[in-house]
């Protein structure tokens, strides 16, 4: 493995670096305050990111899209990471998992998500079903040509501007040798469908501005031309393209830790206590040391991962290594920069504690960091019949 750029990504983290510190920066702090973000500013970023080619640099080109690989695509969450995720969503990563798109559903779905005309957002978690999510209740139920879906789903991710949501629901049961096993389906559910009903979540101690709904289903029917993969193989779409919003998790996470340690650093050499700069004290600047080499080993189990990605020979575990990993590590060093730069660091003057906010919701949300270590250790004892 060689991560050595080449000159086309060193242009592309250029841009995104520049791009993230212009346009995105600025606005960090007043969205904080308000809680959202106000819709000119919205629709300023990502006019701005469409003519920057930056929208959607994930998706095919030949759609659209910005064509990169993992690789690259992790290259740009790096560096949108180190903003706030309400203003970096803007700039939008439609999820992966609409490449399963077939027939109509490329031109309805996958073509306008990718040229900002739409904007997708994607619900497994339900009050009873979050870790658990095969636990879910929502149900689809087959009627002829349609599916009846009831049910509710939370904390879904910017359903308030989202037009429509990919929604997993339960669409049978199968018996295993484990006892009854529901089976998911995946569908495209406009959010003007009869039944379908976005309510305010709740409020979020992290990336505040990026808001959590609940949707509500009720007699919600949809034809089967809108299932997303196949009927009762909702998973298996959902574990080939979902991987890489972990990856994303580790990404940002590595963009957001090296902005708060550059802060505590700068802080360090200039802050004068007892006559020198703190960062002679050997209590700080080993401090600096140990965050450094964390962020460091972040990165490269998160470039591992997505390289892993790009030769098509990613495992589970590669991916739930880089997002435990980085979002513990993201979680230190936020928190001691914040000690670094003592009372200041907790104040919004600086974007530091807001750094610290943000990342707590990584060790949550795409999987805990104990799912995640269930992963990786059950790929460890699989071999030896665990
Ligand atoms: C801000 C936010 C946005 C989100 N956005 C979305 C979204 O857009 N779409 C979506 O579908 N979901 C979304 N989620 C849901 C997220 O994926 C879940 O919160 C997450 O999967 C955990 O589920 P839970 O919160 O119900 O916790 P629970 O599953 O109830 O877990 C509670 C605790 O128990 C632990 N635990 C559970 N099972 C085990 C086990 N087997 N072994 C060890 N420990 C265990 C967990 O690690 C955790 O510490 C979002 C969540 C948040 C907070």
């Amino acid at each position: 493995m060689d991560f050595t750029l080449s000159d086309e990504q060193q242009m592309i983290v250029d841009t995104v670096r520049s791009f993230t510190e212009r346009e995105l920066f600025p606005h960090e702090a007043l969205v904080d305050k308000l809680g959202k973000v106000p819709p000119e500013i919205a629709e300023q970023i990502k006019k701005r990111s469409i003519d920057a080619g930056l929208y959607a640099a994930n998706m095919p080109a030949e759609l659209g899209g910005g064509g990169l690989d993992t690789f690259d695509v992790t290259l740009v969450d790096r560096e949108f990471g180190a903003a706030s995720y309400a203003l970096h969503y803007i700039v939008a990563r439609p999820s992966n998992i609409l490449r399963a798109c077939t027939g109509d559903q490329i031109d309805e779905y996958l073509v306008p998500t990718i040229t900002g005309a739409r904007v997708d957002c994607l619900a497994m978690s339900e009050p009873d079903a979050g870790s658990d999510v095969r636990g879910m209740k929502c149900s689809a139920v087959r009627d002829g040509d349609d599916y009846v879906i009831n049910g509710t789903k939370h904390f879904i991710s910017h359903a308030d501007i989202a037009d429509y949501v990919i929604l997993f629901a339960a669409s049978g049961e199968e018996q295993t040798s484990r006892g009854p096993k529901k089976l998911i389906t995946g569908f495209l559910v406009d959010f003007d469908t009869a039944g379908c009903d976005v309510i305010d979540g709740y409020n979020c101690v992290s990336n505040r501005g990026y808001h959590n709904m609940i949707i509500n289903f009720d007699d919600c029917r949809v034809p089967a031309s809108k299932i997303l993969g196949e009927e009762h193989h909702g998973f298996d779409a959902a574990n080939e393209w979902l991987g890489s919003t972990r990856l994303q998790v580790a990404a940002v996470c590595v963009g957001r830790a090296r902005r708060a340690l550059g802060i505590a650093t700068e802080w360090a050499a200039t802050r004068v206590q007892f006559g020198q700069q703190i960062g002679k004290f050997q209590g700080v600047s080993f401090k600096l040391a140990d965050m450094q080499a964390r962020l460091d080993a972040a990165e490269l189990l998160t470039l591992r991962a997505a390289w892993n990605d790009t030769q098509g020979i990613a495992t589970d575990s590669d991916m739930a290594i880089a997002k435990v990993f980085s979002s513990e590590m993201c979680q230190f060093v936020t928190d001691e920069a914040i000690q670094i730069l003592g009372g200041m660091g907790l104040m919004d003057e600086l974007p530091l504690e807001r750094l610290w906010r943000d990342t707590r919701v990584d060790r949550i949300w795409d999987g805990t960091s104990e799912i995640q270590r269930h992963i990786i250790s059950r790929a460890m004892l699989r071999p030896f019949g665990g």
